[in-house]
């Protein structure tokens, strides 16, 4: 049981690396991209860049709740 849960933990998907297309060098693995130092080639990682922007778009939309409780004060007739 307890092996389970560390061996859980530990758990990591294991990423190959990238070989680069143009010269088939091993590429450098980037958050959002790949790229080979041999020949500089680039490529992004679209979808992992799609989901970061969608996080911060949500990030930034904090809805401002406006004060109220004046109105209620001694309105009665
Ligand atoms: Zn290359």
């Amino acid at each position: 049981m307890a092996e389970e849960k560390s061996a859980k933990k530990d758990i990591r998907p294991y990423v190959p690396p990238k070989e680069c297309p143009k010269c088939g060098s091993r590429m450098a693995n980037h958050a959002d991209r790949y790229t080979c130092g041999k020949c500089s080639y680039t490529e992004f990682k679209s979808q992992a860049k799609e989901a970061q922007t969608e996080q911060k778009a949500q990030d930034a939309k904090k809805p401002q709740k406006p004060k109220q409780g004046k109105k209620d004060s001694g309105a009665a007739v």
